[in-house]
């Protein structure tokens, strides 16, 4: 499964120049040597240089050993004889640092990833040479790989032909751009998000991603070609190796942020704080200008990276254990990307030289990752935005009957009046007292009490339409507001919700029935306030009261 992914991406990004080239004379037979220092280019080019060869497989990747003086790399044809039509000599990925090379003809010709000078031909995401002479019968190719402060890439030499070397850098800046693209977006949008939210997690993804994108536009130099933008990085080693360190920083801490690491895993969250202050450390270092610090940094980044990596793909398992609702997001959004960027690190010290496609599908994974963190974002989003209708429900309601409580039912009050106001409807008031409640109370206790409270507001809101307003105003009062109806009509429903609540044997059934309710009925008036619909309604239901219970009365007629 992961091969397969591996091979996908690999595919998207570039081809396989070496399954293009296997079996003809354009397969490369490679060797590395280290002169001693002193020895001159001239001397390497007659083949006079003290220095032991190395032979190496090319089509594998390989690291250019570390030497003072740089290294420099025999190219024979593995036939024995040169392809006698021009073709490209491809780099891929080389890292930072320059490459000479020295034909056999003609003057040497000196390239790097980070060179945009817009006047010379660059390829995009690799060095590569045309050779329009070949050289004649079995003749080397020598190249000269410079000594450079960055950590040098792991890299495969090949041989192509103008159309295979063409579709490889078509594919290639189509597979990059892409992804960049998706980083730098969601890059863009979360640090919105940050902004409109007030929301660090947001942040720290944004500094995240960005840092990242910025660390893998150099490094596959990006910046350089096709952007053209080597002017944002004089420095691109100290630069590449900031941004590096500072998405290590920001991604610890955004799963620190994101997975309540403190609270879910007191015990091993300071480990994360403390890969976090080792990314730090590499960031400063590395943004300084003191050599010995800038060493130190670079030194730190493979551990820093090895420790981070497993230590943080444990920390989600456990949280995801424990219950955190976005390790999964980040176990499936980081897996792919800590995998290979760990494995990217080992090849380093020369493991599995034979993944050689691990940059692009590292630069695809963060790409995913970054989409799956963003879909992480979006739940944490949701989950907000929830918990916000909770919060409002629980102010609005009251808590016994679930009915709206007496300060949200004036509100809704206010604001029907006024639309039945504005568009010139009718709209009445029920006041509702239950009968004899306290005499319930005594005799059955306050459980009882509630429970028929309950009942009732229950009872009320079976019967009322949607549109309907049902609030507890006190203790055992309830207040009904019907928008759109008149006093008849409003007296229609005060009688059926009378006798349903009547009917309902609500409180024990005793020889007098259950309980009952007495209600008056208000309807609005020009110019009412609510305290004035409400003491018309309230009036009549005493009116009620006073006419014997279990009864509704007008307003209107009561006052
Ligand atoms: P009537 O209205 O018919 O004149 O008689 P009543 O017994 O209902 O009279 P009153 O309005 O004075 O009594 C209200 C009683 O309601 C008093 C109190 O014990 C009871 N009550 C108020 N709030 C609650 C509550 O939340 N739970 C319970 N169980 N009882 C409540
Ligand atoms: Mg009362
Ligand atoms: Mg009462």
């Amino acid at each position: 499964m992961a091969r397969a992914l591996l091979l996908l991406l690999s595919l998207l990004a570039g081809g396989a120049p070496a399954m293009a080239s296997a079996g003809d004379c354009a397969r490369l037979q490679a060797a590395w040597l280290s002169p001693a220092p002193g020895q001159s280019p001239a001397a390497i080019h007659a083949g006079t240089a003290n220095g032991a060869l190395h032979t190496f497989d090319p089509r594998r990747l390989w690291r250019p050993p570390r030497n003072p003086d740089g290294v420099w790399v025999r190219l024979l044809p593995a036939c024995g004889h040169w392809p006698q039509a021009p073709r490209v000599l491809v780099i891929r990925t080389p890292g930072l640092g320059a490459i000479t090379l020295l034909p056999t003809q003609g003057p040497a010709v000196r390239d790097a990833l980070e060179d945009s000078d817009r006047a010379r031909w660059h390829a995009a995401g690799m060095v590569a040479f045309p050779l329009q002479v070949m050289p004649a019968a079995a003749q080397p190719l020598w190249l000269h790989f410079e000594p450079t402060r960055a950590l040098s890439g792991t890299l495969t030499l090949h041989l192509l032909d103008a159309p295979a070397f063409q579709r490889t850098q078509l594919r290639w800046v189509a597979y990059v751009s892409a992804a960049l693209a998706i980083l730098v977006g969601m890059a863009l949008t979360a640090l919105c998000f940050a902004v409109l939210l007030r929301d660090s997690a947001y942040l720290l993804y944004a500094g995240y991603v960005g840092s990242y994108a910025l660390l893998q536009a150099l490094a596959t130099g990006y910046l350089f070609q096709p952007l053209g933008w080597g002017w944002a990085a004089p420095d691109p080693v100290a630069l590449g190796r900031v941004a590096g360190a500072l998405s290590g920083v920001f991604s610890v801490l955004f799963a620190w942020r994101l997975l309540d690491l403190p609270r879910r895993l007191p015990r091993l969250a300071p480990l994360a704080l403390l890969a976090a202050g080792l990314f730090l450390l590499i960031a400063v270092c590395s943004a300084l200008p003191w050599p010995s610090l800038q060493r130190f940094g670079a030194v730190l980044q493979n551990p820093a990276v090895l420790f981070a990596g497993p230590l943080m793909l444990t920390l989600c398992l456990l949280a995801l254990l424990r219950g955190s609702r976005y390790a999964g997001f980040f176990l499936v959004g980081w897996l792919p990307l800590v995998l290979l960027t760990v494995i990217a690190s080992a090849q380093h010290f020369g493991a599995l030289p034979a993944l050689t496609r691990l940059d692009p599908a590292t630069l695809g994974a963060a790409a995913f990752e970054a989409l799956v963190l963003s879909a992480a974002l979006a739940d944490k989003t949701l989950a907000a935005r929830r918990e916000h209708a909770r919060m409002t429900v629980l102010a609005e309601t009251d808590a016994l009957t679930a009915v709206f409580n007496r300060r949200s039912l004036l509100d809704r009050l206010q604001v029907l009046m006024a639309e039945a106001d504005a568009a010139r409807l009718p709209l009445a008031l029920l006041f509702l007292d239950i009968d004899h409640f306290k005499a319930l109370n005594d005799r059955h206790g306050h459980r009882v009490g509630d429970d028929a409270l309950t009942a009732i507001a229950h009872t009320l809101r079976q019967i009322l339409r949607n549109d309907d307003v049902v609030g507890r105003y006190g203790g055992e009062e309830f207040l009904v507001v019907l928008p759109g109806r008149d006093g008849v009509r409003a007296e229609a429903i005060a009688e059926r919700l009378r006798t349903a609540i009547a009917a309902r044997a609500i409180g024990g059934r005793t020889a007098a029935g259950g309980l009952t309710v007495s209600i008056g009925v208000a309807v609005l008036r020009d110019g009412d306030s609510a305290s004035a619909l409400i003491e018309r309604a309230d009036q009549a239901m005493y009116a009620a009261k006073a006419g014997g219970r279990n009864r509704i009365a007008t307003g209107d007629t009561a006052v």
